[in-house]
């Protein structure tokens, strides 16, 4: 049967979400070493993760509002009580990575911090202009246009004029970049050889740990730039995004190169 392509595309969508909404909620140990603990939990493809370190626990992003549970549950099965952890920072504010903020820090008193820069996008609650990168963004766009999550307050907000945030204050040897490109307020956490970055680039539903541009981008060009930055940075091995990975930093560099030269 031949498909108008308007039409296959929004059957490959449709396949993503029921894919996406059935996928088995998981737990990945990414470092268990003298020095830290770090585990990613990955719910309906939005990953959280927990750092420990020194008896002190932080977590990156928050997922998509309604999973809370979900993300609850697979933290008590790794041994983790959600009121042990002290701070969650915020990657960016939208929907899927800011959802149940309101939830973990009403219920377990979890300090949240976020890019001063999302501010608008937070105070909307994540309704804002997505900018689709491709005809498949534009279609998941009308999936997900109007949604809100829970509405919560920062407890910090970090401007990106301030300079690079030393984690020591958390208990945890790392650092928050501010870094405005995915959005306004974006933000990389770099903790030993990971960088944590958002949706500054994302894995795929089939080939998970190979990178591709995300979906919803307002300003491609600063994104790849901001990319390159993060390349450049010394002793960052591995990125842990914000949906499917990890990568290689070679894996990164290919990718960038092959963007450039489009
Ligand atoms: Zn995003």
């Amino acid at each position: 049967m031949k498909l108008p392509n308007g039409l296959k595309r929004l059957v490959i969508v449709a396949l993503v979400m029921a894919f996406l909404g059935c996928s088995e909620d998981q737990a990945v140990v990414i470092e268990d070493s003298s020095d830290r603990r770090i585990v990613r939990f990955d719910v309906a493809s939005a990953n959280v993760y927990v750092v420990e370190e020194n008896g002190h626990r932080l977590m990156i992003d928050a997922g998509n509002p309604g999973d809370e549970a979900r993300y609850e549950a697979l933290m008590r099965r790794s041994g983790i009580d959600p009121a042990t952890i002290n701070v969650a920072i915020l990657t960016h504010g939208h929907i899927d990575h800011a959802g149940t903020a309101a939830f973990f820090q009403e219920r377990y008193g979890i300090q949240i911090i976020g890019g001063t820069g999302d501010q608008p996008m937070i105070e909307a609650a994540g309704d804002v202009d997505l900018c689709p990168t491709s005809i498949t963004a534009q279609l998941l766009h009308m999936t997900l246009k109007g949604k809100q999550y829970p509405a919560f307050q920062l407890d910090r907000g970090i401007s990106a004029n301030g300079g690079v945030v030393d984690l020591a204050e958390f208990g945890v040897t790392g650092k928050i970049i501010p870094h405005s490109g995915h959005t306004p307020g974006s933000m990389v956490i770099t903790i030993g050889s990971h960088a944590f970055v958002g949706d500054l680039i994302r894995g795929g539903v089939l080939q998970p740990e190979v990178p591709a541009t995300h979906f919803f981008m307002c300003n491609l060009e600063e994104n790849r730039r901001r990319i390159a930055e993060i390349l450049a940075l010394d002793g960052i091995q591995y990125w842990h995004p914000g949906h499917f990975g990890p990568f290689p930093r070679s894996a990164v560099g290919q990718y960038l190169t092959q963007q450039l030269g489009d």
